[in-house]
């Protein structure tokens, strides 16, 4: 069975810091310092980059304007 806390699952209405676990600051919630809300930046930017944008355009030949098909 599972017996380990999961720090970054936050109690009730007790949020944590969402990097480390600690009780969040008041200047940087919902963050502990201005670190982990760095960290988390970081990871967010760090997300959108590496966004898997598979648009690939299926250009099977459709209908295509201008199509000589008589
Ligand atoms: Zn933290």
């Amino acid at each position: 069975m599972t017996d380990q806390p999961i720090p970054l699952k936050p109690r009730k209405s007790r949020a944590a810091c969402p990097i480390c676990g600690r009780p969040p600051a008041p200047e940087v919630k919902p963050f502990c310092s201005p670190r982990c809300a760095d960290i988390d930046l970081g990871r967010w930017l760090n997300e959108s980059y590496r966004v898997p944008v598979t648009e690939e355009t299926d250009e099977d030949g459709e209908t295509a304007p201008g199509a000589d098909r008589d």
